[in-house]
């Protein structure tokens, strides 16, 4: 396949900082389109709309346990379009907060920018909060004297954003989604957050990573009110939860989630379908037509599998959305996926685009559903998240599954142990390598070896009893204690530096 040299540099970089891509596009083979979903073409991402046919059951039960604190945040953004800045007004009820706990730590993303964050105050039940610190990600302050109550923990902050410029791609950092572009502007990890507590009650926040993700997110629920303002076109809002519009005012909720992200552009065109009492919606530029319907039904029929393997999505709306970065990335409800996999798209299943659609699609499940620790067990939600698009493949493109095999995983002659915290691989190769493809090689043995329809059944246990939690590898390995076989020694030697 002869390409052109600017598709070369995009590979190039795409192998380097993404999910996997890799440098030898396979010719196309025969192949087939995925079957064509019921498409219908939206012209904004906001109309409040009733679908006809009822959702699948919200699931959602209470966190367990006696130290589980439950979260929500109210949000009021106002964002100025062209001046790229938003003053929020956000108050973050925390119930059940042990009463040992006496200090707050706030994980505040965009202060690690230049002149992105700026405080104006902080009020904690009705007392305002005159001393902080405020260095990195983290916002902390002793919390007032509190009576072992009943009463929910109020905090309130006022403070503004300045969104950076997202770079243009570089072998040098980290792709990133926060920020805009000339065409988008993403807001994600734009609030302040409470991170989890540990075993010791102390709160989990990782160094921000070179490669990888770090942070660790409980679920809250989420009401967003967004304004928008400074803008000369009229623009598409793409959102984790569907909104209730009035003009330029937009009110979000989404129950139990872990993150909230939003997607803005004037040029976003919308397809949009259903699978398994999920609303799929897909923004793409407008050049991307013929690859976004690709992804509305890549999406559609993962979201339709992963229902019948996993179990069902605790929400009904997922929105994918093209990355004006090169790279993929999920967050609860909405996913990024690289403009890159777009132009390189040939029209088969054969490729990254169909990949990491497929990809994305199952961190609803492995990272939204079933929350873990990303910065110190990255193989828990990637190996899964990986395994699931043999998995996609397997269902409806058999005859694709050898290739996915050489394409994404032998190609790279991955080696390494796949449990290592994200800080202690020496590069982002030997990182992917291990915690996606070598994985999912240890995913796919493990199967092998309780056969399908077990592990099938242990998966499902493994999402009904963890979901909404942040789980781990040691729960994982729980869940196949009566399988036989247990405690696969050969196979944890193999894959694993710690075993038991
Ligand atoms: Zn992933």
């Amino acid at each position: 396949m002869k390409r052109h040299d600017l598709l070369d540099i995009i590979v190039v970089i795409l192998i380097v900082m993404t999910t996997g891509a890799c440098g030898r596009m396979t010719e196309s083979t025969d192949a087939s389109q995925p079957e064509n979903p019921i498409i219908k073409i939206s012209p904004t991402a906001t109309e409040v709309e009733t679908l006809a046919s009822a959702p699948t059951e919200a699931v959602t039960p209470m966190p367990d346990g006696p130290s589980e604190y439950h979260l929500s945040y109210a949000i009021t953004a106002r964002l100025d379009y062209s001046r790229k800045t938003v003053e929020i007004e956000q108050a973050i009820t925390i119930s059940s907060l042990p009463i040992d706990v006496q200090t707050l730590v706030l994980v505040v993303e965009p202060n690690r920018y230049p002149d992105g964050f700026t405080l104006k105050s902080i009020v904690v039940d009705q007392a305002p909060i005159e001393e902080f610190t405020l260095a990195g990600n983290q916002l902390q302050f002793e919390l007032p004297e509190r009576s072992p109550s009943e009463a929910p923990l109020l905090v309130r902050l006022e403070y503004g954003i300045l969104l950076p410029e997202i770079p243009p791609p570089s072998e040098m950092y980290k792709p990133q989604p926060y920020g805009y572009t000339e065409r988008q502007l993403n807001l994600v990890d734009w609030y302040a957050f409470v991170p989890p507590l540990d075993d010791q009650r102390q709160w989990l926040v990782h160094t921000p990573p070179i490669f990888g993700e770090s942070l660790v997110y409980p679920v809250a629920d989420f009401t967003v009110n967004l304004e928008i303002a400074g803008n000369d076109l009229p623009l598409t809002v793409a959102a984790s939860g569907s909104a209730v519009r009035t003009e330029n005012r937009y009110q979000f909720t989404l129950q139990q989630a872990r993150t909230f992200a939003i997607s803005i552009s004037p040029d976003y065109e919308v397809l949009e379908t259903e699978a398994a009492g999920i609303k799929i919606k897909a923004y793409a530029f407008p050049n991307s037509r013929i690859p976004n319907q690709a992804v509305v039904g890549y999406a559609a029929q993962a979201a339709a599998l992963y229902t019948e393997l996993f179990g069902p999505l605790s929400y009904q709306q997922v929105s994918i959305v093209q990355a004006d970065f090169l790279d993929g990335m999920e967050f609860d409800g909405l996913y990024f996926v690289s403009k890159g996999f777009y132009d390189l798209y040939d029209g088969t299943v054969n490729g990254y685009l169909s990949l990491i659609t497929v990809h994305e699609m199952a961190h609803q499940w492995w990272f939204g559903m079933v929350g873990s620790d990303q910065a110190l067990e990255p193989w828990l939600d990637e190996g899964l998240a990986t395994f699931a698009e043999l998995q996609y493949l397997e269902a409806y493109f058999p005859d694709q599954v050898d290739w996915w095999w050489a394409y994404r995983v032998n190609f790279y002659q991955p080696v390494g142990y796949i449990d290592l915290a994200i800080y202690d691989y020496p590069s982002y190769i030997a990182y992917r390598n291990a915690t996606y493809l070598r994985s999912a090689q240890f995913l796919f043995e493990l199967r092998e070896q309780v056969e399908v329809e077990m592990y099938t059944a242990i998966m499902q246990r493994y999402l009904q009893q963890e979901q909404l939690k942040i789980s781990n590898a040691e729960t994982f390995w729980a869940m196949f204690a009566d399988a036989p076989g247990y405690p696969f020694s050969e196979l944890r030697a193999k894959y694993f530096k710690q075993i038991p």
